[in-house]
């Protein structure tokens, strides 16, 4: 019923995750809710093990930034792709070491760059005028910065285009052409030290095509560096592999990712004399359909279309809104009812835009039913805001057949949380 998630079911009319029925979750916890399948999310992070067992798999924490998810992906092993000092304080706190996390980004500040230094991680530097400051950042700092670049390679990855990253006129990355003057400028340069290439073309690409081409420049590029004397460390070919969200929807899996760029990237190191770490930073593909987002029915409308209101909208799953995206909907307490009706699902924001699914046939619908929607692990909790007066949900783990809090729900106070009214208007 569910595809090849198996950690979700249909039982006695109610949908279960690793067994659980998520309607006593609901009941427990209150909605909205994020509920997490710890044994999906160890078994993909597994996948990517399996299928590059020689690479480095660096977790892309903007996907997802829950501390205990986090930690559960350093115990299976992986490191970390972050974007911001504070993505990189989460990863300490979850345990993972300096030396398995890519400092990323097109545009960091100071702090971060010292941030990074002292923590002792590789920094990703993302233009020539990032290595600059970089390198003198390292020299006040007695250190040596170990440098990787991101290249704009070029390569058009099928995708919805604010998540499209590897074109020419995207803002990420040096353009490939200019790469191999910088990464020499990078050589002679005090303070750094230059370890390798970094890219990543896009997020929710469903071929591996764009994959191998990517590699395949960037195997093109190393062999122009190691050719004016550059040294090759480390490979980082990003991440973006999609996922199925809809049933009709094929994706590749890490294997087939792996069949595809690894003999490339194989081949290339043997005609280069070579032998540079693989990094690969997958986001979407380790956590999204590990976690489902469960919202409460609040009202049914049957005007122009039927609407169904629930307690949640775009504040906490922006996806919808943001990029069009489908998030595969089940009635969570009427999980084998037969499709009935035509819905579309509505947040309560103020703006017409806060649709969660369009035109989905769904069992009949009332006041207090629970929908879940499923594959929201991913830019799901971690692009939510509190817009609108919404204080954010909170998120549960599911794990050895119980549930478990990894996040407390905000009350209103988080509405006032830093606020300042000057005394002259308090009059
Ligand atoms: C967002 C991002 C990723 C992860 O992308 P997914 O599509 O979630 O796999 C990896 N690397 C970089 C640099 C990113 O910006």
């Amino acid at each position: 019923m569910f595809g090849t998630k198996d950690h979700l079911r249909a039982e006695g009319g109610h949908l279960t995750i690793d067994g659980v029925d998520v309607v006593d979750l609901a009941e427990e916890f209150g909605t909205p809710l994020y509920v997490t399948s710890e044994a999906r999310l160890r078994a993909n992070a597994r996948a990517y093990r399996e299928a590059f067992p020689e690479a480095l798999i660096y977790f892309a924490v903007k996907a997802n930034g829950n501390l205990a998810l986090l930690r559960i992906l350093a115990e299976e092993g992986l490191g970390a792709d972050v974007f911001s000092a504070g993505e990189l304080s989460l990863v300490r706190m979850a345990g993972i070491p300096g030396e398995k996390v890519l400092f990323n980004g097109n545009s960091k500040r100071t702090e971060e760059l010292k941030m990074a230094l002292e923590a002792g991680v590789r920094i990703s530097a993302d233009s020539l005028d990032e290595l600059l400051a970089l390198a003198e950042v390292a020299k006040e700092m007695g250190e040596e910065a170990e440098v990787a670049f991101r290249v704009n390679p070029d390569v058009s990855a099928k995708t919805h285009p604010k998540i499209a990253t590897g074109l020419k006129t995207s803002k990420f990355g040096i353009p490939w052409q200019d790469l191999v003057e910088v990464y020499e400028r990078a050589m002679g340069l005090e303070g750094v030290k230059p370890v390798g290439l970094h890219c990543h073309i896009g997020s929710q690409i469903l071929d591996t095509a764009p994959f191998v081409e990517a590699a395949a420049r960037m195997m093109e590029l190393a062999g122009r560096i190691v050719e004016v004397g550059g040294k090759i460390e480390m490979m980082d070919f990003g991440g973006g592999l999609g996922i199925p969200y809809t049933p009709e929807t094929a994706a590749p899996t890490p294997s087939q990712l792996a069949s595809g760029i690894k003999p490339v990237f194989e081949e290339g190191c043997r005609r280069l004399g070579i032998s540079p770490r693989m990094i690969l930073e997958p986001g979407r593909s380790i956590v999204a359909d590990s976690t489902i987002f469960l919202t409460r029915v609040n009202v049914v409308k049957r005007a122009h279309v039927n609407f169904v209101g629930v307690d949640a909208g775009f504040n906490l799953l922006a996806r919808p809104m943001l990029y069009d995206a489908y998030h595969h909907v089940v009635v969570a307490n009427k999980a084998d009812g037969r499709a009935e009706e035509r819905y579309t699902v509505v947040g309560p924001i103020c703006e017409s835009g806060d649709v969660l699914a369009k035109d989905r046939n769904l069992p009949r619908i009332e006041r207090g039913d629970l929908i879940a929607m499923l594959d929201a692990g991913a830019y799901g909790f971690s692009m939510a805001s509190v817009y609108n007066g919404q204080p954010r949900c909170p998120e549960v783990l599911v794990g050895g057949g119980r549930a478990e809090l990894i996040r407390r729900g905000e009350d209103q106070s988080v509405l006032l949380s830093g606020q300042v009214v000057p005394a002259r208007l308090l009059k």
